[in-house]
């Protein structure tokens, strides 16, 4: 069960992370760097009295998730997009991960609606015992009922402090196996939407890393402990402390060695668009608080 202070710090991070998702709609836009994106909404987080609970994810059309600017990013927002906007915010550890989709153009209005109902429907579901897989049931129904695909292999999360993936996986569709959600959890629910197959793949970029094991120690990784703990970060953070160049050398040896995790890009299999929608919630006896409303 969570005490106060949990409590209370689950609430700030999600208050924030809802004014940052309300900050995302104003600046994703026809040709702004995607970059620009990514540091305004991560500087404003720090300013707002939160901290990233991992980087902006910025994720565009058939990329459905774990992008953010590399360094020197020079991307920007096409005038047709569906731009997924991801958002983790902490206060002492403690996580609102949330997102919602833009669309650019006017592409891909159905899509978000049966990503957003999703959330909806699976949302007011909620409450002590309900079960992962009916869950599941409920968001692929709806999705399917707009004639898209849930995507199947990304799911949502149990969280608890410092951990973004407590261990449960709320899944987007109708599972055989599952798990029951006890009051005083803490999840994070997700629905993908895509006119694809329903699948992501790791794409060959990763730009989001996470410190995976302690087992050694040098100045980077004791400097990723220190700020990160073992949340995820971006090559991008790294980079007035080190040079881009250390920054290159140091991720690709301990990536090797799996000290640290990478978190490839992930696009739609076949390449179909994808909208996304995502709140935070605490479970309670009767229903959920979301904390990223
Ligand atoms: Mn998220
Ligand atoms: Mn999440």
């Amino acid at each position: 069960m969570l005490d106060d202070d949990a409590l209370n710090n689950y609430r700030t991070a999600g208050s924030i992370a809802a004014k940052i998702r309300g900050e995302a709609k104003k600046i994703v836009k026809e040709g702004t760097p995607l970059i620009k994106i990514c540091e305004t909404l991560e500087k404003k987080i720090i300013s707002d009295g939160g901290k990233p609970a991992f980087p902006l994810n910025i994720s565009v059309n058939d990329v459905a998730a774990h992008y953010t600017s590399p360094p020197d990013d020079t991307t920007r927002i096409p005038s047709k997009a569906l731009v997924k906007v991801d958002i983790g915010v902490h206060v002492n550890g403690f996580i609102a991960d949330t997102a919602s989709t833009v669309s650019v153009g006017k592409v891909g209005l159905e899509l978000i609606k049966a990503s957003e109902l999703a959330l909806e429907n699976a949302l007011k579901f909620i409450k002590h015992g309900v079960k992962s897989s009916q869950i599941g049931e409920i968001i692929e129904k709806t999705i399917k009922e707009f004639g898209f695909k849930p995507i199947s292999n990304l799911t949502g999360h149990l969280l608890d402090q410092y951990n973004l993936h407590a261990g449960k996986s709320i899944p987007n569709v109708k599972t055989i196996i599952g798990f029951t959600l006890k009051e005083g959890e803490v999840y994070a629910m997700e629905p993908f939407s895509t006119t694809g197959a329903g699948i992501v793949e790791d794409s060959k970029y990763s730009y989001i890393f996470r410190l995976a094991s302690q087992k050694t120690s040098d100045q980077f990784l004791s400097y990723i402990t220190h700020q990160f703990r073992t949340l995820p970060f971006a090559s991008r953070w790294l980079s007035p402390k080190f040079s881009k160049k250390r920054v290159q050398e140091f991720i690709k040896k301990y990536v090797l060695t799996g000290t640290i995790q990478a978190y490839p890009v992930l696009v739609e299999r076949e390449r179909g668009v994808v909208s996304q929608a995502e709140h935070t919630f605490i479970v309670k006896k009767n229903g959920c608080e979301v904390t990223s409303a």
